[in-house]
């Protein structure tokens, strides 16, 4: 009996968007393209936008609570 071992295959992300708020969340894309993605950083939590085709980082303030 032998098992059958899938190759590794390791992959660097072409780029990589650091969090416009700490400088320590990444995003990583394959290469640029003509996107604008928004997330969430995982270390600070705050919202971003990166243009991939710019390469620039967007700080995006969540809509404030409404008093309540
Ligand atoms: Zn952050």
């Amino acid at each position: 009996m032998e098992t059958r071992r899938f190759p590794m295959i390791e992959k660097q992300p072409e780029i990589t968007a650091l969090c416009p708020w700490c400088g320590q969340g990444k995003t990583f894309a394959d290469k640029p393209a003509d996107i604008r993605v928004s997330c969430q950083c995982p270390f600070c939590e705050k919202f971003y936008k990166i243009d991939f085709s710019t390469m620039r980082a967007i700080k995006i303030r969540p809509k404030p609570n409404s008093q309540k």
